[in-house]
């Protein structure tokens, strides 16, 4: 019978999601939803004391959604992710012996750094840019987005801070932005930006290099007003960990030379920030 070797088809799909947890296959009205791996750690193994996070790092779409509807220039550009973040994050993992959590789908699909209810969680326009593929998704497909991307990342993340709560102080999420942004040249190279928690943001601006190489802003150029704070107040806040959104500007870091440059200057500066704020009792 054909429906006997559907289910045994889904059966043998379910057991590949809990071999494979971090690759999501969903059940839709259509058939299987086919995601890919929707979120990577690396360096899992702690104790550690900080975690970084980089939700924008990939501009995989899954399969079954074609192209969206949209150009390979759009898919190649920061709409769809955060170009060189995921660069510069892997960079400071392994100088700071941080794990490492990173998405493994463009923000076009599903942006983990928004919850299911935002608009931008699912984006109909992303700057000049309609998402053809998002106009008008049916519940069902909402739904299997938020099933299939959102929770397995949050799930991710949420698991290694469970894991690691006693040596774990500080949270960082990395990001890139745009240097024009609907025709504006933008000024600030390098974003320091808080949700709730504005610790160690603070603490950072109060330490910046000496004769820094950057143009450094705090809340730009974005701020938690434009909803851009979500991992670090519904994943750091409530373990009590310092957390920082560092947001750089993308022209910054094309190359492996401006990359390993803006790694000099992150790594020793988020470390040094974290020892004066811990022998100020802060962590
Ligand atoms: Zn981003």
């Amino acid at each position: 019978m054909w429906w006997i070797l559907y289910r045994k088809i889904i059966d043998r799909l379910r057991s590949y999601v809990e071999i494979f947890p971090h690759a999501s296959l969903m059940e839709s009205q259509g058939g299987i939803l086919d995601f890919g791996t929707v979120v990577h750690t690396d360096m899992a193994d702690g104790p550690f004391s900080v975690v970084l996070v980089c939700e924008h790092a990939s501009n995989r779409i899954p399969e079954y959604l074609g192209d969206m509807g949209l150009s390979a220039d759009a898919l190649q550009s920061h709409i769809a992710w955060d170009p060189g973040a995921l660069a510069i994050a892997k960079l400071m993992a392994e100088r700071m012996q941080a794990p490492l959590v990173h998405g493994g789908v463009s923000r076009l699909v599903y942006d983990c750094n928004r919850p299911p209810e935002a608009a931008g969680a699912m984006p109909v326009r992303s700057e000049d840019y309609q998402i053809p593929a998002n106009a008008d998704m049916s519940d069902q497909e909402r739904k299997s987005r938020i099933e299939g991307i959102y929770k397995p990342f949050i799930a991710a993340l949420a698991g290694l801070i469970a894991d690691n709560r006693t040596a774990l102080e500080l949270m960082v999420t990395i990001h890139s932005f745009t240097p024009v942004y609907h025709g504006q040249r933008r000024e600030v190279e390098l974003g320091v930006l808080h949700g709730v928690d504005d610790r160690f943001a603070q603490a950072m601006m109060v330490s910046t290099p000496d004769d820094p190489p950057f143009v450094i802003r705090l809340n730009e150029p974005y701020s938690a007003a434009d909803g851009v704070a979500h991992t670090l107040d519904a994943q750091a806040l409530p373990h009590g960990l310092l957390n920082v959104m560092i947001e750089i500007r993308n022209d910054l870091i094309q190359t492996p030379e401006q990359q390993e440059a803006m790694a000099d200057c992150l790594v020793p500066w988020i470390v040094q920030t974290l020892a004066e704020l811990k022998k100020g009792g802060a962590a």
